[in-house]
């Protein structure tokens, strides 16, 4: 299903991307975060929460950066059809550990327009973390909507649709080492 078309473009699925953030830029922006970590972190012992699927690849890198004793947790954002709304509610699913009274840092792939942050927030609040913040991979800050306090964020990028680096287009497209920038036809 994914063809290389040129060396710096890729086609996943029926869509054609191009290199935006090459593997050694992110690496760096990555390490930079884990700096950051560190050094806010000192003398405590954070519980990250990585958001499952897309942060997979970025919690990886991030982590083994991580010099501080510290906890790691992978939830996932599960839907279901909610009645008061009538619209789809996220749910956050498999969090084995207790958040009550623990330095949580969220681990997101990108921030859009900040809702799925927003209510992930707002769940993860009400039980009560000593603190929490938010450390994401990407963030589009055209798109942003809701006003949340993103502390930790790796790389800012225009309003386009990416895949790579484990964020995905249909499923496809997570195992590249760059991340891709939709070409609009
Ligand atoms: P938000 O609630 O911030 O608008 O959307 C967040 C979610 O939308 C992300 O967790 C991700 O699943 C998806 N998303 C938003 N922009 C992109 C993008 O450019 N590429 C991919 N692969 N997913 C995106």
């Amino acid at each position: 299903m994914l063809r290389s078309a040129a060396p710096h473009t890729v086609i996943v699925k029926d869509k054609k991307f191009t290199v935006s953030v090459p593997a050694s830029r992110i690496r760096q922006e990555v390490s930079r975060i884990a700096d950051e970590l560190n050094r806010d972190y000192a003398g405590r012992t954070p519980l990250f929460l990585a958001v499952l699927n897309g942060s997979f690849v970025f919690a990886a890198d991030l982590l083994r950066l991580v010099s501080v004793p510290c906890q790691v947790s992978f939830v996932k954002l599960g839907s279901y059809e909610g009645l008061e709304s009538g619209g789809e509610v996220r749910q956050l699913i498999g969090l084995g550990e207790s958040v009550e009274g623990r330095d949580v840092v969220v681990v997101e792939d990108i921030v859009d327009t900040g809702l799925t942050m927003s209510r992930l927030l707002e769940s993860l609040r009400a039980m009560k973390p000593a603190s929490l913040s938010v450390c994401t991979l990407l963030l589009k800050p055209d798109k942003l909507l809701s006003d949340i306090d993103i502390r930790y964020c790796a790389l800012r990028i225009p309003d386009n649709f990416v895949v790579g680096y484990g964020l995905d287009y249909d499923g496809f497209g997570r195992n590249y080492a760059d991340i891709y920038s939709i070409i609009k036809e």
